[in-house]
């Protein structure tokens, strides 16, 4: 039995754009720029070949620990 690999990110994977948000169950890319501008989606459909907002800079870090834009406030 395989099991399922994940989708390489393409061109996010190398964007100051992108932040990974990690959740119990799943890992996501999201998108820093749908905060700003409504063209882009928060979570991206992966891989993303082609994007006029990509800027080299993407990190390799460890990713965040769910989105903060989600859940509670206060
Ligand atoms: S700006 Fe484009 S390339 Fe960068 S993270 Fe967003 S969707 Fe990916």
């Amino acid at each position: 039995m395989n099991l399922p690999t994940p989708r390489p990110p393409g061109l996010c994977e190398g964007c100051a754009h992108r932040r990974i948000v990690r959740t119990p169950r799943s890992e996501f890319l999201l998108c820093e720029r749908s905060k700003h501008d409504p063209a882009y989606v928060r979570y991206p459909r992966l891989p993303v070949l082609a994007c006029p907002g990509f800027e080299p800079g993407g990190q390799t870090g460890t990713p965040d620990q769910g989105d903060p834009d989600r859940g509670s406030r206060g």
